[in-house]
């Protein structure tokens, strides 16, 4: 699979071209929404996924469709003009910014600034397209766990609320007011780019963490002040379902998209319910959508349309798999829905939270890097796979898993048995 494809740089894959729909802070209007769909069914395949970090890849383009594909998105707002900037525009921030009442900052605002800093960035040619930054508020759904180059973390103290900042996933002990977050990212990227690095690991090599927040603190006039890490005890997810704020303006509906799959159809018809709303949709990092200032009756339309409402106790990720990628034998996609479609009735963790069963159909881990609490790591050159507890794609093969060579038809009991010996 080639690395981060873009709208300018489709990636060929089995069923067509892929393009990703980098959507900073998660934010479409309804509108842009129907264009995506309108685009997925006159270029593509009718078939658009959701990735981990909230963005879209519009799957089965015509190769030769590009320049069309992408005039559209520019028409929509969806595209920089510039592909060298569009391809870094990776913000993930908390999608019920504005609507939670237990977040510490709305990060909405913070998120577009970010965004403006981006594109108005001139030289950022050396910046690895994977450079991410995550932008967290602190209320419901933790961000901790989704990979980034530079991470705020919204934190409440007495001198009032700061963002935490993490670096190359790894909380640094530093904070920094709200109003300085877009100055430390435009300083930040100056400075990876002036060394001629990717990604932040790449500059923290040269440096440690505690230094390089002091130059960008020294070169800019922000003031950092040290933070005591607090464990993050945040489920990494919201619930389905209708919620309130604390009014009905901040009223939302949060839909389940299994498999982090929508067809055009459905895209257009949430478009379409949200347009009796605030015509706004936001993309959540976990396999749903969710659409601000909803009542229950909206709730109920989803329901009526097929959309999941109500929570699983099971979250299935799956990459494309065999049919969309040439790296591998396992159709992880279909195995996937097949596994789904027969866990109704697995128990709950003690935590309450959905077990994480991760199918991926080689160590890179595109639909999920992270842990997953059972990984069904594709074996080379074969459909069938090794399962692991918790264990992540690229280091699993390290171990030695619980179950090796476990055949697709095979995978639901095997899964069942690993879960109850961990329940
Ligand atoms: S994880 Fe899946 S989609 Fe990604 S490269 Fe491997 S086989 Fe392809």
């Amino acid at each position: 699979m080639a690395a981060c494809p873009g709208i300018y740089k489709l990636s060929l894959m089995r069923d067509g071209a892929l393009a990703r729909i980098r959507v900073p802070g998660g934010v479409l209007t309804s509108d842009q929404a129907r264009t995506v769909a309108d685009v997925s069914h006159t270029h593509g395949s009718g078939i658009i996924d959701l990735t981990n970090r909230a963005n879209l890849q519009l799957r089965g383009l015509h190769e030769h469709n590009g320049s069309r594909v992408a005039k559209k998105l520019l028409e929509a707002g969806l595209l920089c003009e510039n592909p060298d900037v569009d391809r870094l525009r990776n913000i993930t921030s908390s999608p019920l910014a504005g609507l939670d009442p237990t977040e510490i900052i709305n990060v909405l605002p913070h998120a577009e600034a970010i965004d403006r800093v981006i594109q108005s960035t001139p030289a950022t040619s050396t910046l690895s397209p994977k450079f991410s930054i995550v932008l967290d508020g602190g209320g419901r759904g933790s961000l901790r766990k989704i990979a980034h180059d530079i991470g705020f973390f919204a934190r409440a103290t007495h001198e009032g609320p700061v963002f935490e900042l993490s670096l190359a996933d790894t909380t640094t002990g530093h904070a920094i007011a709200p109003s300085d977050v877009a100055e430390f990212v435009s300083i930040t990227l100056s400075m990876i780019n002036v060394r001629q690095c990717g990604r932040m690991r790449d500059m923290l090599q040269n440096c440690n963490a505690h230094t390089f927040i002091g130059s960008i603190c020294h070169a800019s006039g922000i003031a950092a002040v040290t933070t005591p890490h607090i464990a993050d005890q945040r489920p990494a997810h919201i619930e389905l379902g209708h919620h309130m704020g604390n009014e009905t303006s901040t009223n939302w509906l949060t839909v389940g998209l299994p498999l982090s799959r929508i067809s055009a159809d459905q895209l257009a018809q949430l478009a379409n319910m949200s347009d009796t709303a605030t015509g706004t949709l936001r993309l959540t990092p976990w396999q749903s959508i969710v659409l601000p200032a909803t009542s229950v009756d909206h709730a109920q339309d989803a329901a009526t349309r097929g959309f999941d409402i109500e929570n699983r106790t099971v979250q299935v990720i799956a990459c494309t798999g065999a049919s969309g990628c040439e790296r591998t034998c396992a159709e992880t996609k279909v195995d996937a829905e097949t596994l789904l479609s027969g866990f109704h009735d697995l128990p709950t963790r003690t935590d309450g939270a959905a077990w994480t069963i991760h199918l991926s159909g080689c160590p890179r881990g595109c639909a999920m890097p992270g842990k997953s609490d059972i990984l069904a790591l594709a074996q080379p050159e074969s459909a069938n796979y090794a399962l692991h507890a918790g264990s992540r794609p690229s280091t699993a093969n390290a171990s030695i898993p619980h179950r090796a060579n476990t055949a697709p038809q095979d995978l639901a009991s095997a899964i069942r048995d690993l879960i109850a010996t961990s329940a």
